[in-house]
């Protein structure tokens, strides 16, 4: 009677999706481009990534290729990097001055 027996999508109501690629933790298809937040993310989207986020589980993410980087272990990754350079600066510090100390103490 009704001619609307066309084969509508099983069950799957979201429609405005932004996103064909699931989100990699949980499957949704609720992934949205994301608003970048902070200095990691600024950086990433200078390299041409663009930050997604999950509306069914919160995950950020970004897509290189073929793989997907997770926003958390970027930031994990530059928080070492960071404590990385600071400890090595601590440790410079530390050689250039006892360096410093020994000529002195030579010199006199
Ligand atoms: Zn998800």
């Amino acid at each position: 009677m009704l001619p609307e027996s066309t084969s509508t999508a099983s069950g799957d109501s979201s429609a405005e999706v932004s996103s064909h690629r699931p989100c990699p933790q949980c499957g949704s298809l609720r992934v949205y481009r994301s608003h970048r937040r902070g200095g990691c993310e600024r950086v990433l989207r200078w390299m041409g990534l663009k930050i997604r986020r999950c509306h069914a589980c919160g995950l950020r993410f970004t897509r290189y290729g073929g793989s997907v980087i997770l926003i958390a272990d970027v930031e994990r990754t530059l928080r070492g990097l960071v404590q990385l350079a600071v400890a090595l600066a601590g440790t410079l510090l530390v050689v250039a001055a006892m360096l410093w100390l020994t000529a002195r103490q030579a010199a006199d």
